[in-house]
Order: C-alpha cells, then sequence, then structure tokens
C-alpha cells in the first residue's frame, strides 16, 4: 500500500511570519487530520528554518523547492542540498515547470539534482508534465516517458522507493483548468509503468505518484479515488490553512 501524500508548493509566496501563522492555523484546523496521509510544506528557503523549529514535534514534513546540483562552491545565489537537509527538509522538488521554463532547467539538471537530493538523504518529488501544444499533438505519454527516463537515468534501483513524481500538465497549473481525473491517472499510470520498466515493476508500484495542476477541496477526492493517484501537490489552494486543512480532510 503507498501512502497518499499532499504536498503545498507555496512558490513565491510568505514572509517568515506569514509562514509560522499559517502553520499555527492550521494546526488548529487540523488537529484530527489522518495520519495516513504525508502532509509536506514546499516553502521558499527564507521561512524553512523558522517553520523546522516549530513543526519540531508534528508530523507536518517540509521540502524546499528547488536546489542545486554541486556539493558547494561558487555560485551565487544558489542552495545546496547538504543546505537543505541541515534546515530541516524531508523532501526537495525537482524540475518543477516554472524551473523548467523561467530558470532553464533541462532534464540533464533536473537527472544531477535528483542524483544531489539522493547523496544527502532527501526525497526528490520530481516534476513532468506536458504544455497544452504538447497535449494537443496527442504526445503526453511520450514526453512525460522521456521526462521520467532521464530524470532517473543512473538512479540505483534501491532509491526507488523513495521517490516521488509529480505529474503536473503545465496548461493546468494556475489555470483553474484540472486534467480530468481519468486522464490524470491515465498519466500517472504510465508513469508507473515506465518506472516499472526501468526497475520491475515492484518497484514501480512502490512509487508515489500525485497529480498537481488546479487542485481545490472540490475536486481532490475525484482525483485521490485514482487507482494511480496517490496524491496532489497543490499550489494556489495551499497558501490558505483553511482550504490546506480541506484539501487534507479530501485526501
Ligand atoms: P496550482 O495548484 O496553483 O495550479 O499550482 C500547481 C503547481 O504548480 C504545484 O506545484
Amino acid at each position: 500500500m503507498r501512502k497518499p501524500i499532499l504536498a503545498g508548493n507555496w512558490k513565491m509566496f510568505k514572509t517568515v511570519s506569514q509562514a509560522l501563522s499559517f502553520v499555527e492555523h492550521l494546526q488548529d484546523l487540523a488537529e484530527d487530520a489522518p495520519q495516513q496521509v504525508d502532509t509536506v510544506i514546499c516553502a521558499p528557503f527564507t521561512s524553512i528554518y523558522a517553520l523546522n523549529q516549530l513543526l519540531e514535534d508534528s508530523s507536518i514534513k517540509l521540502a524546499a523547492q528547488n536546489l542545486h546540483q554541486a556539493e558547494e562552491g561558487a555560485y551565487t545565489g544558489e542552495v545546496s542540498a547538504l543546505m537543505i537537509k541541515d534546515v530541516g527538509c524531508t523532501y526537495v522538488i525537482i524540475g518543477h515547470s516554472e524551473r523548467r521554463q523561467y530558470f532553464g532547467e533541462t532534464d540533464d539538471s533536473v537527472n544531477q539534482k535528483v542524483h544531489a537530493a539522493f547523496k544527502h538523504g532527501l526525497l526528490p518529488i520530481i516534476c513532468v508534465g506536458e504544455d497544452l501544444d504538447q497535449r494537443n499533438q496527442g504526445i503526453t505519454k511520450q514526453l512525460v516517458e522521456e521526462q521520467v527516463r532521464a530524470a532517473l537515468s543512473a538512479v540505483k534501483a534501491d532509491d526507488v522507493p523513495r521517490l516521488v513524481i509529480a505529474y503536473e500538465p503545465i496548461w493546468a497549473i494556475g489555470t483553474g483548468k484540472t486534467a480530468t481525473a481519468q486522464d490524470a491517472n491515465e498519466v500517472c499510470a504510465h508513469i508507473r509503468q515506465v518506472v516499472g520498466d526501468m526497475y520491475g515493476k515492484e518497484k514501480g508500484d512502490l512509487v508515489r505518484i500525485q497529480y498537481g495542476g488546479s487542485v481545490k477541496p472540490e475536486n481532490i477526492e475525484e482525483l485521490m479515488l485514482q487507482p494511480d493517484i496517490d496524491g496532489a501537490l497543490v499550489g494556489g489552494a495551499s497558501l490558505d490553512p483553511g482550504s490546506f486543512a480541506k484539501l487534507l480532510k479530501g485526501a
């Protein structure tokens, strides 16, 4: 059985005080939230240390939204896997479409980042997904397969069960348009099959696959009912504690 994982990706939102206030509210609202869902907050780097202090006795885990692949060095403005681990993160998002689109990330840099994350005991949440043009061309599965294969190049089989893959169709991010639950499941099932082809069915069956793109309290239940969708990576609807608490209940 795969444990569902709900992750809120705050992107470039919230100061430290706003981040702390969110968590205090969430803890009040979701006191009796089911522990059978892994709950993750993907916060800006600036808030992670303070959040980690507040979440010491909590089951809520922290993620960074990016990392640099090098161990350390003269890379002004970048943050390494060791630093992210040190400050209290369990997970790290890698290859979000906004990083690919605005910051020049490629399948190759995504792969290097995945290796850096595993080396330091961080669990990668690898993002893949097609844009509208690619969807209209009917090449979604092929493209997502290429992204998954590239991201996992030379990744050891033992690390595979610790992976999370997020299928986020770019046209569904922040647009209010969601893939239908069936469509989303079909692509997630294909991703599982690709991991199974690479590492064996048993490993494929262990990988948790999230859907992301305009997930809201109103649509999360239907998405979570799909057999190959193990959770959600949520942007806009994760910014408000009330909405996040509802997502948790629905997950
Ligand atoms: P929205 O939920 O705002 O569409 O964002 C999805 C996303 O990009 C999460 O990483």
